[in-house]
């Protein structure tokens, strides 16, 4: 198949300026790593799409996850973590995400994050699916994303070493004679000094473009969750893996069959303190299914209410959150209970109508123990990367921490050593812009195709679709347009590793193959775009054998 979208854009840059690194995005890996590297004088640019505070961060509700509890263990947090990620986490990923995490988190609450505390002024530390100790750590309540985008955001503005440019959409990777990264191109609108297609050039580019959600019609994530970084890496030839592994969170919000976009979370913690998920007929659904009930891993929960909405004919489960208590709610869920108020249900006195739907992307730009891709001088951090923490399926709260822990790991490598700065060539001018009116499409043929319930027959029918997408764009494209040439890319790859796995693991889940084949796939699917078309290698997977419960 040949991929719209593999040649995108690129008009000549009107202007350039320089820095040491380049870093895309502004949640919580992008901007964490800026204030690290400032930390050795480097000269740090960070551009961003939206308003900083713009990406998924914000939006994080259940919180944090670190062995911070005396009686807990980075060896524990790494068990959980191994056991979520069904056999394919890469286990030295693992061992450095659990073993720097309580000084990542404590490195937040020196930066001024205010996390909720007990009485006694520790931090107070909650429970979610797949984690067998409380090591949750949260702000606000259910508000953890906001106040740690907060803190951060203040770092940086008041940082004067950083540039950020808001409003500045990065289109393309510049590259030098040898392959290797130079720069980005990126449009920015209305900066004044700057303003239409320029390029900032640095030996070093961070992609921090965070996840994917708008690839599927519904998605707890924000409208700036395109792909981007997936697109412009795998355009420059970088490899791409395990983005067959998309996350359907289980409880998010039932708002009708027509409901489309970003859609409302209710956080796996509100389970945490005590909730549980209801067939139609009121009985349990998760009693008997695994060991840990309604806090299992979420791929199993999820999989247990497709099931059952199979099973009923029901169109959502329901979630029962009443006997947790008016007080409770206040407390530990002041936004969930507000947005659910705002849409007509009052969860301390009714149940809530809730389905799966995307949530994270585990795969994406893949890269080493120091967030380096396979292409010389990029680095991927946070949801955008591949790093191989998370496996197969993440477990809950960790995705936070992997932004922190490898922003600190790329900070390291570079201020030890920053690539070599070359001249870039001229980029192409060849343009494969896609109008946003396929946008649409796209959602409908990868939610039919390639969501929880995924079979040969529908992930071909999403890949014969993305083919007939209406390609070209004539005239001037906007952000939309160049956004949704990026989506291609990223639901074409996503179709084609999905397609590659004719098995069942973690939050891949192929009807025509559902067992877990060990034999032939404990492997990342690695892939390359190389002339429009995928090529993919099988990359051996160090990690230790799991039992699963499913
Ligand atoms: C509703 C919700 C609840 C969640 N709850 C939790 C939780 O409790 N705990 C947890 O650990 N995780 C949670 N997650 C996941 C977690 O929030 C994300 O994985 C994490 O915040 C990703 O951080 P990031 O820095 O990689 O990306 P983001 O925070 O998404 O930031 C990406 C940035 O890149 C910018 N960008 C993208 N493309 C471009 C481009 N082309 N040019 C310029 N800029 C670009 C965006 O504007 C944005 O600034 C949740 C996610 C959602 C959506």
């Amino acid at each position: 198949m040949t991929v719209p979208g593999d040649r995108l854009t690129a008009p000549q840059p009107g202007w350039s300026e320089s820095a040491d690194v380049v870093i895309v995005g502004s949640g919580i890996a992008g901007l964490s790593l800026a204030l690290s590297l400032r930390s050795s004088g480097l000269r740090v640019q960070v551009v961003t799409k939206g308003r900083v505070e713009e990406g998924a961060t914000q939006w994080a509700q259940g919180g944090i996850a670190a062995a911070l509890d005396d009686e807990d263990s980075p060896e524990e947090h790494l068990q959980d973590t191994l056991v979520a990620g069904a056999g394919l986490c890469d286990i030295e990923a693992v061992r450095i995400l659990v073993e720097r995490g309580p000084a990542a988190v404590r490195s937040l609450v020196a930066l001024g994050t205010r996390f909720d505390r007990e009485v006694g002024g520790e931090l107070s530390l909650t429970r979610e699916g797949g984690h067998l100790r409380d090591r949750i750590a949260h702000a606000g309540g259910d508000a953890t994303g906001r106040e740690i985008s907060r803190a951060l955001v203040s770092a940086v503005q008041n940082d004067e070493g950083i540039g950020l440019y808001e409003q500045a959409l990065a289109l393309d990777l510049l590259t030098d004679s040898t392959g290797a990264v130079q720069g980005v191109t990126l449009h920015l609108m209305g900066q004044g000094q700057h303003d239409g297609v320029g390029a900032v050039l640095a030996p070093a580019v961070v992609l921090a473009t965070g996840g994917l959600g708008q690839v599927f019609e519904a998605s707890t994530n924000p409208l700036v969750a395109t792909g981007d970084g997936v697109a412009m890496a795998a355009r420059v030839g970088a490899a791409i893996a395990d983005m067959e592994f998309v996350q359907f969170h289980p409880t998010v919000m039932w708002q009708g069959p027509t409901a489309r976009g970003q859609q409302p979370l209710i956080s796996e913690a509100v389970r945490g303190e005590g909730a549980v998920l209801l067939d139609p007929a009121g009985q349990s659904l998760m009693a008997g299914r695994h060991p840990l009930g309604d806090l299992a891993p979420r791929d199993v929960v999820a999989k247990a209410i497709m099931k059952s909405m199979r099973l009923t004919g029901a169109p959502h489960a329901w979630l029962d959150g009443r006997k947790m208590g008016s007080a409770t709610w206040k407390r530990r869920f002041p936004t969930i209970l507000q947005r659910c108020q705002e849409l007509g249900i009052d969860p301390r006195e009714q149940l809530i109508p809730v389905v799966p739907a995307q949530h994270y992307a585990s795969g994406g730009v893949r890269t080493d123990l120091d967030g380096r891709a396979s292409i010389p001088g990029l680095f991927a951090c946070g949801e955008v990367a591949c790093t191989g923490v998370h496996g197969a399926n993440r477990l809950a709260s960790n995705s936070l921490l992997e932004g922190l822990v490898f922003a600190e790991r790329i900070a390291l490598s570079l201020n030890r050593e920053l690539p070599r700065r070359r001249e870039p060539v001229e980029p192409s001018t060849q343009q494969s812009v896609v109008s946003n009116a396929a946008r649409p499409l796209l959602q409908r043929a990868m939610s039919d195709g390639a969501g929880v319930l995924r079979t040969a027959a529908s992930l071909e029918s999403a890949l014969a679709a993305l083919q007939t997408l209406p390609a070209d764009f004539p005239g001037q494209p906007s952000s939309s347009d160049w956004e949704t040439a990026n989506l291609i890319v990223v639901a074409s790859v996503l179709a084609h590793q999905a397609l590659m796995r004719t098995e069942t693991r973690g939050s891949h889940w192929r009807e025509d193959y559902p067992e877990v084949d060990d034999e032939q796939w404990r492997i990342h699917l690695r892939s390359r775009l190389v002339s429009g078309e995928w090529q993919t290698q099988h990359e051996p997977c160090e990690s230790p054998r799991w039992e699963t419960w499913v």
